[in-house]
Protein backbone atom coordinates (compact mmCIF):
# COMPACT_ATOMS: atom_id res chain seq x y z
CA UNK A 1 0.00 0.00 0.00
CA UNK A 2 1.65 3.58 -1.06
CA UNK A 3 2.04 5.16 2.36
CA UNK A 4 -0.60 8.60 2.55
CA UNK A 5 0.40 11.57 2.34
CA UNK A 6 -0.36 15.24 3.84
CA UNK A 7 0.76 18.89 3.89
CA UNK A 8 0.48 21.58 6.37
CA UNK A 9 0.54 24.78 6.40
CA UNK A 10 0.97 26.74 9.54
CA UNK A 11 3.43 24.31 11.48
CA UNK A 12 3.32 27.09 15.21
CA UNK A 13 2.22 25.59 18.52
CA UNK A 14 -1.26 23.22 16.94
CA UNK A 15 0.83 22.77 13.35
CA UNK A 16 3.54 20.82 15.38
CA UNK A 17 1.94 19.06 17.32
CA UNK A 18 -0.62 17.74 14.32
CA UNK A 19 2.39 16.82 12.52
CA UNK A 20 3.88 14.60 15.49
CA UNK A 21 0.42 12.71 15.34
CA UNK A 22 0.40 11.85 11.65
CA UNK A 23 3.82 11.04 11.26
CA UNK A 24 3.42 8.60 14.35
CA UNK A 25 0.33 6.79 12.30
CA UNK A 26 2.71 6.41 9.60
CA UNK A 27 1.68 9.66 7.41
CA UNK A 28 4.27 11.14 5.25
CA UNK A 29 4.22 14.42 6.28
CA UNK A 30 5.01 17.87 3.98
CA UNK A 31 4.89 21.59 5.58
CA UNK A 32 5.23 25.52 5.18
CA UNK A 33 5.63 28.34 7.49
CA UNK A 34 6.15 31.61 6.81
CA UNK A 35 8.55 31.92 10.00
CA UNK A 36 12.21 30.21 10.23
CA UNK A 37 12.11 28.75 13.78
CA UNK A 38 8.99 26.83 13.02
CA UNK A 39 10.33 25.27 9.64
CA UNK A 40 13.21 24.52 11.50
CA UNK A 41 11.62 22.73 14.78
CA UNK A 42 9.24 20.37 12.48
CA UNK A 43 12.44 19.57 10.09
CA UNK A 44 13.80 18.13 13.45
CA UNK A 45 10.73 16.22 14.35
CA UNK A 46 10.86 14.92 10.73
CA UNK A 47 8.54 16.83 8.50
CA UNK A 48 9.56 17.12 5.00
CA UNK A 49 9.80 21.14 5.34
CA UNK A 50 9.05 22.79 1.56
CA UNK A 51 9.52 26.60 0.65
CA UNK A 52 6.50 27.51 -0.57
CA UNK A 53 2.78 26.51 -1.40
CA UNK A 54 3.42 25.19 -4.95
CA UNK A 55 6.39 22.92 -3.86
CA UNK A 56 3.25 21.69 -0.98
CA UNK A 57 0.88 21.16 -3.56
CA UNK A 58 3.38 19.39 -5.67
CA UNK A 59 3.25 16.60 -2.67
CA UNK A 60 -0.21 16.46 -1.90
CA UNK A 61 -3.86 16.54 -2.73
CA UNK A 62 -4.78 16.93 1.25
CA UNK A 63 -3.89 20.21 2.99
CA UNK A 64 -4.11 20.81 6.04
CA UNK A 65 -4.34 24.57 7.98
CA UNK A 66 -3.02 25.64 11.13
CA UNK A 67 -3.21 28.94 10.47
CA UNK A 68 -3.70 32.07 13.24
CA UNK A 69 -6.97 34.07 11.50
CA UNK A 70 -9.33 34.06 9.03
CA UNK A 71 -7.00 36.48 7.16
CA UNK A 72 -4.36 34.00 6.97
CA UNK A 73 -6.65 31.15 5.92
CA UNK A 74 -7.94 33.61 2.90
CA UNK A 75 -4.38 34.61 1.95
CA UNK A 76 -3.36 31.07 1.60
CA UNK A 77 -6.31 29.82 -0.51
CA UNK A 78 -6.61 32.73 -2.62
CA UNK A 79 -3.80 35.11 -2.31
CA UNK A 80 -1.28 35.39 -5.02
CA UNK A 81 0.52 32.01 -5.36
CA UNK A 82 -2.08 30.28 -2.87
CA UNK A 83 -3.62 26.87 -2.98
CA UNK A 84 -6.12 28.21 -5.67
CA UNK A 85 -3.35 28.67 -8.32
CA UNK A 86 -1.57 25.63 -7.18
CA UNK A 87 -3.85 22.48 -6.01
CA UNK A 88 -4.05 19.44 -7.58
CA UNK A 89 -7.64 18.97 -9.12
CA UNK A 90 -9.66 17.23 -6.65
CA UNK A 91 -7.90 19.09 -3.45
CA UNK A 92 -9.32 18.49 0.19
CA UNK A 93 -8.41 21.52 2.44
CA UNK A 94 -8.83 20.59 6.21
CA UNK A 95 -8.77 23.99 8.35
CA UNK A 96 -8.36 23.57 11.56
CA UNK A 97 -7.59 26.95 12.67
CA UNK A 98 -10.34 28.87 14.64
CA UNK A 99 -11.68 31.27 11.83
CA UNK A 100 -14.88 33.06 11.03
CA UNK A 101 -17.73 31.37 9.91
CA UNK A 102 -18.94 33.54 6.85
CA UNK A 103 -15.23 33.71 5.81
CA UNK A 104 -14.95 29.84 5.58
CA UNK A 105 -18.31 29.49 3.54
CA UNK A 106 -17.61 32.12 1.32
CA UNK A 107 -13.52 30.16 0.47
CA UNK A 108 -16.02 26.87 0.29
CA UNK A 109 -18.42 28.42 -2.47
CA UNK A 110 -15.42 29.70 -4.08
CA UNK A 111 -13.40 26.37 -3.87
CA UNK A 112 -16.25 23.96 -4.78
CA UNK A 113 -16.88 24.72 -8.28
CA UNK A 114 -12.69 24.37 -9.14
CA UNK A 115 -13.14 20.78 -7.58
CA UNK A 116 -11.45 21.09 -4.26
CA UNK A 117 -13.36 20.52 -1.24
CA UNK A 118 -12.79 22.91 2.36
CA UNK A 119 -13.86 21.25 5.66
CA UNK A 120 -14.25 23.40 9.11
CA UNK A 121 -12.08 21.38 11.37
CA UNK A 122 -11.31 23.63 13.87
CA UNK A 123 -10.02 21.55 17.38
CA UNK A 124 -9.63 21.57 21.15
CA UNK A 125 -6.93 20.21 23.07
CA UNK A 126 -3.87 22.50 22.87
CA UNK A 127 -0.70 21.92 21.61
CA UNK A 128 -0.40 18.55 24.22
CA UNK A 129 -3.60 16.87 22.13
CA UNK A 130 -2.31 18.02 19.10
CA UNK A 131 0.62 16.23 19.80
CA UNK A 132 -1.06 13.31 21.50
CA UNK A 133 -3.45 13.07 18.67
CA UNK A 134 -6.47 13.46 21.38
CA UNK A 135 -8.08 16.87 20.34
CA UNK A 136 -12.03 17.14 19.52
CA UNK A 137 -12.95 17.97 16.33
CA UNK A 138 -16.18 20.31 15.39
CA UNK A 139 -16.54 19.75 11.84
CA UNK A 140 -18.32 22.01 8.82
CA UNK A 141 -18.50 20.42 5.62
CA UNK A 142 -20.15 18.14 2.92
CA UNK A 143 -20.25 14.70 4.34
CA UNK A 144 -17.91 12.91 1.25
CA UNK A 145 -15.31 15.17 2.06
CA UNK A 146 -15.84 14.13 5.75
CA UNK A 147 -15.28 10.72 4.95
CA UNK A 148 -12.43 11.32 2.38
CA UNK A 149 -10.86 13.05 5.71
CA UNK A 150 -11.88 10.80 8.56
CA UNK A 151 -8.35 8.78 7.74
CA UNK A 152 -6.57 11.50 8.85
CA UNK A 153 -8.98 13.06 11.55
CA UNK A 154 -9.02 10.06 13.13
CA UNK A 155 -4.81 10.10 13.21
CA UNK A 156 -5.36 13.74 14.96
CA UNK A 157 -8.88 13.40 17.29
CA UNK A 158 -10.20 11.28 19.76
CA UNK A 159 -13.63 12.61 19.06
CA UNK A 160 -14.88 14.36 16.03
CA UNK A 161 -18.81 15.64 15.66
CA UNK A 162 -20.08 16.58 12.43
CA UNK A 163 -21.98 19.96 13.16
CA UNK A 164 -23.77 20.34 9.73
CA UNK A 165 -22.61 22.78 6.21
CA UNK A 166 -19.51 25.00 5.75
CA UNK A 167 -18.69 27.50 8.47
CA UNK A 168 -20.64 25.10 11.12
CA UNK A 169 -17.84 23.66 12.95
CA UNK A 170 -16.08 27.27 12.96
CA UNK A 171 -19.11 28.96 14.42
CA UNK A 172 -19.48 26.13 17.21
CA UNK A 173 -15.76 26.63 18.03
CA UNK A 174 -16.63 30.16 18.47
CA UNK A 175 -19.61 29.56 20.79
CA UNK A 176 -17.27 26.85 22.94
CA UNK A 177 -14.46 29.44 23.28
CA UNK A 178 -16.59 31.81 24.34
CA UNK A 179 -17.89 29.89 26.96
CA UNK A 180 -14.48 28.65 28.16
CA UNK A 181 -13.97 32.44 28.12
CA UNK A 182 -16.37 32.85 30.61
CA UNK A 183 -15.66 30.10 32.70
CA UNK A 184 -12.70 31.51 33.42
CA UNK A 185 -14.06 34.64 34.79
CA UNK A 186 -16.84 33.44 36.60
CA UNK A 187 -14.34 29.97 38.16
CA UNK A 188 -11.54 32.40 39.36
CA UNK A 189 -14.38 35.09 40.94
CA UNK A 190 -15.81 31.61 42.70
CA UNK A 191 -12.24 31.13 43.69
CA UNK A 192 -11.64 34.61 44.99
CA UNK A 193 -15.09 34.28 46.72
CA UNK A 194 -13.90 31.17 48.60
CA UNK A 195 -10.67 32.78 49.56
CA UNK A 196 -12.02 35.52 51.63
CA UNK A 197 -14.45 32.85 53.32
CA UNK A 198 -10.83 31.08 54.12
CA UNK A 199 -10.99 28.34 52.12
CA UNK A 200 -8.06 26.85 50.30
CA UNK A 201 -8.13 27.21 46.51
CA UNK A 202 -6.98 23.54 45.86
CA UNK A 203 -9.71 22.37 48.64
CA UNK A 204 -12.10 24.10 46.32
CA UNK A 205 -11.44 23.22 43.11
CA UNK A 206 -11.20 19.33 44.08
CA UNK A 207 -15.03 20.08 46.08
CA UNK A 208 -16.04 22.03 42.97
CA UNK A 209 -14.99 19.06 40.76
CA UNK A 210 -17.01 16.59 42.55
CA UNK A 211 -19.67 18.74 42.50
CA UNK A 212 -22.53 20.44 39.87
CA UNK A 213 -20.06 23.31 39.75
CA UNK A 214 -17.12 21.73 37.74
CA UNK A 215 -16.39 22.35 33.69
CA UNK A 216 -13.49 21.77 32.07
CA UNK A 217 -11.64 25.08 33.22
CA UNK A 218 -12.12 23.73 36.83
CA UNK A 219 -11.08 20.20 36.15
CA UNK A 220 -8.03 21.06 33.75
CA UNK A 221 -7.34 24.43 33.33
CA UNK A 222 -7.04 25.50 37.38
CA UNK A 223 -5.28 21.97 38.37
CA UNK A 224 -2.90 22.37 35.54
CA UNK A 225 -1.79 25.95 34.46
CA UNK A 226 -3.40 28.08 37.11
CA UNK A 227 -3.25 26.71 40.72
CA UNK A 228 0.33 25.07 39.90
CA UNK A 229 1.14 28.88 38.66
CA UNK A 230 2.91 27.90 35.64
CA UNK A 231 0.47 29.47 32.68
CA UNK A 232 2.42 27.59 30.01
CA UNK A 233 -0.99 25.43 28.14
CA UNK A 234 0.52 26.83 24.63
CA UNK A 235 -2.34 29.11 24.09
CA UNK A 236 -2.54 32.88 23.86
CA UNK A 237 -4.46 35.53 25.45
CA UNK A 238 -4.31 37.00 21.84
CA UNK A 239 -5.54 34.10 20.19
CA UNK A 240 -8.12 33.68 22.50
CA UNK A 241 -9.25 37.36 22.62
CA UNK A 242 -9.19 36.72 18.76
CA UNK A 243 -12.30 34.13 19.50
CA UNK A 244 -13.95 36.22 21.93
CA UNK A 245 -14.53 38.63 19.54
CA UNK A 246 -15.76 36.72 16.77
CA UNK A 247 -18.24 35.38 18.81
CA UNK A 248 -19.31 39.01 19.99
CA UNK A 249 -19.70 39.73 16.65
CA UNK A 250 -22.09 36.63 15.90
CA UNK A 251 -24.48 37.80 18.97
CA UNK A 252 -24.23 41.01 17.14
CA UNK A 253 -25.16 39.86 13.35
CA UNK A 254 -27.71 37.29 15.13
CA UNK A 255 -29.13 40.37 16.34
CA UNK A 256 -29.16 38.90 19.65
CA UNK A 257 -28.58 40.70 23.21
CA UNK A 258 -26.65 38.30 25.66
CA UNK A 259 -26.00 40.50 28.09
CA UNK A 260 -23.57 38.06 30.47
CA UNK A 261 -21.83 37.02 27.28
CA UNK A 262 -21.35 40.41 26.33
CA UNK A 263 -19.92 41.77 29.85
CA UNK A 264 -17.75 38.61 30.00
CA UNK A 265 -16.36 39.94 25.92
CA UNK A 266 -15.96 43.78 27.10
CA UNK A 267 -13.90 42.05 29.92
CA UNK A 268 -11.74 39.86 27.70
CA UNK A 269 -11.25 43.16 25.54
CA UNK A 270 -10.54 45.42 28.14
CA UNK A 271 -7.77 42.61 29.15
CA UNK A 272 -5.66 43.72 26.02
CA UNK A 273 -4.50 46.97 28.67
CA UNK A 274 -2.88 44.89 31.12
CA UNK A 275 -2.18 41.26 29.69
CA UNK A 276 0.03 40.88 26.91
CA UNK A 277 -0.92 39.00 23.17
CA UNK A 278 1.99 36.55 23.67
CA UNK A 279 0.66 35.83 27.37
CA UNK A 280 -0.70 32.55 28.41
CA UNK A 281 -5.22 33.00 28.19
CA UNK A 282 -5.00 31.58 31.75
CA UNK A 283 -3.62 34.81 32.72
CA UNK A 284 -7.35 36.29 32.58
CA UNK A 285 -7.89 34.96 36.07
CA UNK A 286 -5.71 37.86 37.25
CA UNK A 287 -8.13 40.87 36.09
CA UNK A 288 -10.97 38.13 37.33
CA UNK A 289 -10.20 38.21 41.36
CA UNK A 290 -7.14 36.50 41.38
CA UNK A 291 -4.51 39.40 40.60
CA UNK A 292 -1.37 39.66 42.42
P1 LIG B 1 0.77 29.69 16.19
O1 LIG B 1 0.87 31.16 16.06
O2 LIG B 1 1.69 28.98 17.11
O3 LIG B 1 0.89 28.99 14.74
C1 LIG B 1 0.39 29.55 13.57
C2 LIG B 1 1.48 29.41 12.51
O4 LIG B 1 0.99 29.89 11.24
C3 LIG B 1 2.74 30.22 12.82
O5 LIG B 1 3.84 29.34 12.88
C4 LIG B 1 2.84 31.21 11.65
O6 LIG B 1 4.17 31.51 11.29
C5 LIG B 1 2.11 30.45 10.56
N1 LIG B 1 1.64 31.29 9.46
C6 LIG B 1 0.98 32.47 9.52
N2 LIG B 1 0.70 32.92 8.27
C7 LIG B 1 1.21 31.99 7.42
C8 LIG B 1 1.23 31.88 5.98
N3 LIG B 1 0.71 32.82 5.21
N4 LIG B 1 1.83 30.79 5.44
C9 LIG B 1 2.38 29.84 6.23
N5 LIG B 1 2.39 29.88 7.60
C10 LIG B 1 1.80 30.94 8.17
O7 LIG B 1 -0.74 29.42 16.60
P2 LIG B 1 -1.35 28.08 17.26
O8 LIG B 1 -1.41 28.26 18.73
O9 LIG B 1 -0.68 26.91 16.67
O10 LIG B 1 -2.86 28.19 16.72
C11 LIG B 1 -3.21 27.91 15.36
C12 LIG B 1 -4.73 27.96 15.25
O11 LIG B 1 -5.31 26.96 16.11
C13 LIG B 1 -5.36 29.30 15.67
O12 LIG B 1 -6.45 29.60 14.86
C14 LIG B 1 -5.81 29.04 17.11
O13 LIG B 1 -6.88 29.89 17.51
C15 LIG B 1 -6.21 27.58 17.04
N6 LIG B 1 -6.13 26.82 18.29
C16 LIG B 1 -5.04 26.92 19.09
C17 LIG B 1 -4.98 26.19 20.29
C18 LIG B 1 -3.80 26.29 21.22
O14 LIG B 1 -3.93 25.78 22.38
N7 LIG B 1 -2.66 26.85 20.83
C19 LIG B 1 -6.04 25.36 20.64
C20 LIG B 1 -7.14 25.24 19.78
C21 LIG B 1 -7.17 25.99 18.60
Amino acid sequence: MTQKTVGIIGLGRMGNGMAQSLLREGFKVFGTDVGDTQRQAATEIGVHVVSDIKALCAESNVILLSLPMAKHVQAVIEGKDGLIDHAQPNTLIIDTSTSEPDVTRALSAELAPLGHGLLDCPVSGGPAGAKAGTMVMLVGGEPNALERAQVYLDALSAKVVHMGASGSGHAAKLINNLLCAAHLVTTAEAIALGAKAGLNPESLIAGLNAGSGRSAVSEVNFPHWILSDSFDSGFTMGLMRKDVRLAKDMMRDMGLALPVAEQIAEMWAQSATTIADEKDFNCIVKNAGLGE
